[in-house]
């Protein structure tokens, strides 16, 4: 089976997380704080602070920008339901701002328009949440001139696009976000078994995370109210979760970041090699923005959407895993009981209605990818 992504493990992370499980610490030990320094100086953040997945790392963002009931979460259709479900933890509300028809990111022409409609119904959203689809960055510079003007907070979910650059510089600087998150699930572009972080220039921001992500309790004397009984004293001043990351996790993740930029340049010739392959095919190969340089986590081609399933079928039928992303969060049972369906974001569903993930990571060989071309000229004969 040839599957639509994977992990790429070599000796040096099996090393590192042995050594981690012959120390002293397997979790609040010296490797996160390692973990977070790579990632937020390989970002130019200055703030990093690692969880147990991506989803808590959402979670932590919107509790820390004080999204709560009352308000409301703007995200793309076109994502994992972990990019709409923070919301919805916080007891806000969500809705969602249809995509754009050639980098399936979020509209930032639908995202003014429904600005301007939402300022004269006084229902203007707290946070926009941008998901950099397949590893490209959305028009992050459109996307802050519109949180200047209406006064959202933005929060990047870059769990596809750790490695990649916006106008020539890393996704996770928050040059024009106030937090990003990135994912380390086994099938993004670095992982740590599972686990995520939340990058931040803002200290309080950073600090608030930090608090949450560890049940709330502080022991810094500084944030307590009254004196601290000494030593062994710790506080609860916020209602927070453990999401912590462990050591074990954070010392694959590290392991993982000397390798971060041969992984994005593979994926990237694998992407070169799928659009030379693919070339007069009857299909619609990814479009890439020109201020954009994607990490690649998702190869997603369009074919003819009565061709779909067929060819979908022959794939799985050759053992060529594909796959398709997304789903429109909104057409989900759960959100189609909050008033969502069908027929809201028609460009998302015309797209989930034509779209193919083929396989693209690092380990892929040619003959592979050979294959997978093969079987897709073969099924849209
Ligand atoms: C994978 C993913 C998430 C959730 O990541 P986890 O680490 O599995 O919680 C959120 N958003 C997007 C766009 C993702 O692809």
């Amino acid at each position: 089976m040839i599957p639509y992504g994977k992990q790429d493990i070599d000796d040096q992370d099996i090393q590192a997380v042995e050594d981690v499980l012959r120390s002293d610490w397997l979790t609040q030990g010296p490797a996160v704080p390692r973990f977070e320094n790579a990632v937020s100086q390989y970002c130019r953040a200055d703030h990093a602070v690692s969880v147990c997945n991506a989803t808590a790392a959402l979670h932590l963002a919107c509790r820390s920008l004080e999204l709560g009931p009352g308000d409301v979460l703007w995200t793309s259709p076109n994502t994992f339901v972990a990019s709409a479900n923070c919301a919805l933890y916080c007891g806000a509300s969500v809705d969602f701002v249809d995509i754009d028809s050639r980098t399936y990111n979020m509209s930032v022409e639908a995202l003014g328009e429904k600005l301007k409609l939402a300022e004269r119904t006084g229902r203007l959203p707290k946070i926009v949440v941008p998901v950099h689809f397949a590893g490209q960055s959305c028009e992050m510079r459109e996307i802050r001139q519109l949180a200047d003007k209406y006064g959202f907070k933005i929060v990047e979910d870059a769990s596809h696009a750790i490695g990649g650059r916006y106008l020539g510089e890393s996704v996770g600087n928050c040059r024009y976000s106030d937090i990003t998150i990135f994912s380390f699930h086994p099938v993004k572009i670095i992982t740590t078994g599972e686990g995520g972080i939340a990058l931040t220039n803002d200290a309080l921001l950073a600090e608030r995370m930090q608090l949450l992500r560890s049940h709330g309790i502080t022991r810094n004397p500084a944030q307590m109210s009254g004196e601290s009984d000494g030593a062994w004293y710790y506080q609860q001043i916020e209602l927070g979760y453990n999401y912590r990351m462990t050591d074990m996790q954070a010392a694959l993740g590290a392991s993982q970041m000397n390798r971060l930029d041969a992984f994005v340049k593979r994926r990237q010739l694998i992407a070169a090699r799928y659009a030379l392959k693919l070339s007069g095919l009857p299909v619609i190969l990814p479009w890439q923005h020109p201020d954009v340089y994607s990490a690649f986590h998702l190869y997603p081609v369009r074919v003819e959407k009565a061709d779909r399933q067929r060819i979908f079928d022959k794939f799985r039928e050759a053992e060529v895993g594909v796959n398709v992303h997304y789903i429109p969060v909104h057409t989900q049972p759960y959100y189609q009981q909050l008033g969502f369906g069908w027929g809201d974001f028609p460009e998302t569903e015309s797209y989930y209605q034509e779209a193919i993930s083929l396989p693209l990571y690092s380990s892929l060989t040619e003959g592979e990818q050979d294959f997978v071309v093969a079987t897709l000229k073969d099924a849209l004969q």
